[in-house]
């Protein structure tokens, strides 16, 4: 059964379940409980809702993707027949053929609405999992990124920023995060190429500790540090990747996993949101050169990429760089990693990077 609950304008569907023959529970929204040490935050996201006996059923080893081979199925190919919610965004061709879509998520990690609620318990300190997640998919089934071409990249990067510009002004969110995961490995449960983007009350641990960084390099040597960083990568060459006159793509120096890459605006710019149509064809081209110097060098590997870019929460920024952060999953992380969040890199990112600028000649 479904209640309608309509809030700033958008009807939002709730699955609810019998209890009892009298009473009906709302299944939970999504929660947002902070850490009482560290203040990270975590997502219970119930939306998914699992029992216990759910996870002692799970086939954790062979977690299972949509074939890669046989897509009449797909979820993807065709959203209006698979029943997914209507499109928020849709590129065509002049002879009407989709290219690139946006829709919700059918199991969004957060629930949409005005603003979060705060939610106590003892000591402790939560607030309703309220947000925005969407899916960016692009039309061809097999054609995962490094094989589109440069404008089709492009394309993908207006999407970004188009569903940006508009989620900004939200009131609940306050930070927006759009990734990538290709491979299961890497977490993708769909084969059919799609990003995805969370909009969010909150700003995420990892980000925080780059925005703080950031800022306290500034206060001390006046300068910053991405800005810092990127010219002495030009400089050196040895780990960069590909570049052009606006976008640069190079290990960085403590690369978190092997055959790692970032990818950077060379103008000093926090916000990813205000990058034109002239820098995003640029930041298309440096890009396809990063995916596909992967691809040939390791072999096709599973990799999450993401937008690192300022919070859109009202707050100064102006230390900051936006970039995107690509990491192929050439390991596990095992306990060693996940105790210290240091991870064990296999090679030297000066000796990856030869190999990827090797395989683009
Ligand atoms: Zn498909
Ligand atoms: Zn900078
Ligand atoms: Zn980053």
């Amino acid at each position: 059964m479904q209640i309608n609950i309509s809030l700033e304008g958008e009807e939002i569907k709730k699955e609810t379940e019998v209890i009892s023959s009298q009473e009906k529970k709302i299944v939970p929204e999504s929660e947002l409980r902070q850490d009482i040490v560290t203040g990270d935050w975590v997502v219970i996201a119930t939306g998914r809702a699992k029992r216990p006996e759910d996870f002692s059923k799970a086939e954790y080893s062979t977690h299972k993707l949509s074939d890669d081979k046989d897509n009449d199925d797909c979820l993807f190919c065709d959203p209006v027949k698979s029943g997914q919610e209507k499109d928020i965004l849709i590129y065509s061709r002049n002879d009407n053929q989709w290219t690139l879509r946006v829709f919700p998520n059918k199991y969004p990690a957060f629930s949409r609405g005005r603003v979060p609620k705060p939610l106590e318990e003892g000591p402790y300190f939560a607030m309703t999992g309220t947000g925005y997640h969407e899916i960016i998919v692009t039309r061809d089934h097999d054609k995962h990124l490094p094989d589109l071409e440069t404008i089709e990249i492009a394309e993908v990067f207006d999407a970004f920023q188009d569903r940006y510009l508009d989620l900004m002004k939200k009131k609940s969110v306050n930070y927006i995060t759009i990734f990538h995961n290709f491979g299961k490995e890497a977490g993708a449960s769909i084969a059919h190429p799609h990003s995805q983007l969370i909009a969010i009350p909150v700003v995420s641990p990892y980000i925080k500790q780059e925005l703080d960084g950031a800022e306290l390099y500034f206060k001390s040597l006046r300068k910053c540090v991405y800005c810092e960083m990127m010219e002495y990568e030009i400089k050196r060459k040895a780990r960069v990747i590909s570049e052009n006159d606006e976008f640069i793509a190079f290990c960085p120096f403590a690369s978190r996993s092997a055959f790692e890459i970032w990818v950077m605006p060379k103008k000093h710019n926090p916000y990813f949101e205000r990058i034109t149509d002239e820098e995003k064809v640029q930041l298309a081209e440096v890009f396809k050169d990063a995916l596909s110097s992967i691809k040939r060098t390791v072999n096709n590997p599973p990799y999450n990429f993401y937008i690192h870019t300022s919070p859109c929460d009202g707050k100064d920024y102006r230390h900051y760089h936006w970039h995107i952060e690509i990491l192929p999953r050439t390991s596990t992380w095992a306990g060693f990693e996940l105790e210290t969040g240091i991870e064990i890199s296999m090679i030297q990112p000066e000796v990856a990077a030869k190999a990827l600028q090797d395989s683009l000649k």
